[in-house]
């Protein structure tokens, strides 16, 4: 009887991995993430199993949570197939790049304190290289597209549906025949936000006989996206009004986009002020939009429509990239009339704290937050209300004002998930993954309300029988 192994994201939102072992011996595992966060010393624990027996390696999508461990795998012994989106091979080798080179250098400035004090020894180097990145991407690989079955074997298919969350975001089906009876599966991955700009709604499907799902904010709604929206662009018109800059800490992949979508909205609709220059200051974000660029068709319908109109999906003549640090540094000299997009998200990094130093002690300048801010982040600090920014020996007064909007999510709401679920004829067993339990109890209640479907908090040591 085939069966299902969780060894992350159970009871967790990170470290995604789920193994499906058949009948026959044949295994999938379903992502290989990273852990973030407060588990982090997980990542370089070895796996639980033995990669080498893994047949194929399914990637949902391509955030860090759910492909950043894929490379280990690799290291250690998986030779098997890989299987994804096109859009989402390519933005994984962006994510998984990035996450490589940033370690790479992080291990150097540790190392290189730790020899000053004799204890080089004591310093864990990186996880995987930039090198042992692309050598892992050089594997075999199938490009899923959305919709249309791939044959594994002549009793098993899987099929990839646009999950709605990022480029190349997929739920997975996994369809097979085990004693002349026919099974479905399905892994949600992560569902996207119905208010999306940049693609289009999540596909329903019909059938499920057993159902992993998200639950990251299964216990909630988003705040209304419109009333988030007009207090967005309020906040931005004030600040440049009154003479000052404003700095948006953002997501390399899909929170940019969607920016860059509303400002180009903002745009056409003759509400930026026409001397207003809006900079794009993370490389990896740069990288990341030239890939959604070149995927026009799993776009949204302004997206494509904006390509129609102008050429091309993002830009418009008030935008800059600026791909070195030399034009990076250049925005430094501008007083008033810009707005700066920049990593990292959660400012624990990049580009933003230069901004940051440059900015913050001026009252007439504002820091606009449109993402989540985990605890223990500067950014979280500054949402919190700090009064210091410290930037190596430099300390910082914060004199600028900081706004939180928080409309924005990838991730479905408790409504979109189960209006998602009820679009499903044919439902048998739903188990919990991706979420953290306190909120994941309140959901499964939701599920039972809604649905009468007794939901399972999937657990790490959990085998599912199916
Ligand atoms: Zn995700
Ligand atoms: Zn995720």
């Amino acid at each position: 009887m085939a069966f299902i192994q969780s060894f992350g994201a159970a009871k967790v939102v990170t470290g995604s991995a789920h193994l499906i072992t058949l009948d026959n011996g044949k295994k999938l595992l379903i992502d290989c993430g990273m852990f973030q966060g407060e588990n982090e010393e997980k990542n370089i624990k070895s796996f639980e199993f033995n990669p080498s027996e893994i047949d194929w390696l399914i990637f949902t999508h391509a955030h860090l949570d759910h492909v950043g461990r894929a490379p280990i795998l690799y290291k250690e012994g998986f030779f098997g197939e890989i299987i994804a989106t096109h859009s989402t091979f390519e933005l994984a080798k962006v994510v998984l790049l990035d996450s490589a080179r940033l370690a790479k250098e992080e291990y150097y400035t540790y190392y290189k304190k730790a020899q000053r004090r004799g204890e080089e020894n004591l310093i864990k180097p990186p996880l995987y290289t930039p090198e042992e990145v692309e050598s892992f991407l050089t594997l075999k690989k199938r490009y899923a597209v959305y919709s249309t079955p791939i044959i594994l074997t002549k009793d098993l298919n899987i099929t990839f549906h646009n999950a709605g969350h990022i480029l190349g975001s997929s739920f997975v089906e996994v369809r097979f025949i085990e004693n002349g009876v026919e099974k479905v599966l399905i892994f949600s991955g992560d569902l996207g936000n119905k208010n999306d700009m940049v693609l289009p709604f999540i596909q329903n499907v019909e059938k499920a006989d057993v159902l992993y799902i998200e639950s990251t904010y299964g216990d909630r709604n988003h705040k209304n996206m419109k009333k988030s929206l007009k207090e967005f662009k309020k906040t931005v018109l004030n600040t440049l009004k009154h003479g000052g800059v404003v700095l948006i800490p953002s997501f390399a992949i899909e929170r940019t986009q969607e920016l860059l979508c509303i400002f180009k909205l903002m745009y056409k609709n003759g509400e930026l002020p026409a001397s207003c220059k809006i900079f794009l200051d993370s490389p990896m974000a740069i990288r990341a939009t030239n890939v959604y660029n070149k995927y026009p068709d799993e776009l949204s319908k302004l997206c494509q429509n904006f390509l129609k109109e102008d050429g091309s999906v993002f830009n418009f003549p008030q935008l800059e990239f600026t791909q070195t640090q030399k034009e990076s540094q250049k925005i430094n000299l501008i007083q008033n009339d810009a707005i700066i997009i920049a990593g990292s998200g959660m400012c624990n990094g990049g580009r933003i704290l230069q901004h940051f130093k440059h900015r913050l002690w001026n009252k007439k300048n504002s820091v606009l937050f449109v993402g989540y801010q985990a605890k223990g982040t500067f950014g979280r600090r500054l949402v919190e209300g700090a009064k210091w920014f410290k930037f190596y020996n430099e300390r910082i007064k914060i004199k600028a004002s900081v706004h939180t909007i928080n409309g924005f999510s990838a991730h479905a709401d408790q409504t979109g998930l189960i209006r998602w679920l009820k679009h499903f004829d044919n439902l048998g067993k739903i188990f919990l993954v991706h979420g953290e339990e306190d909120k994941q109890i309140i959901f499964k209640k939701a599920i039972k309300k809604k649905l009468g479907i007794k939901a399972h908090i999937i657990e790490k040591d959990d085998e599912i029988y199916v």
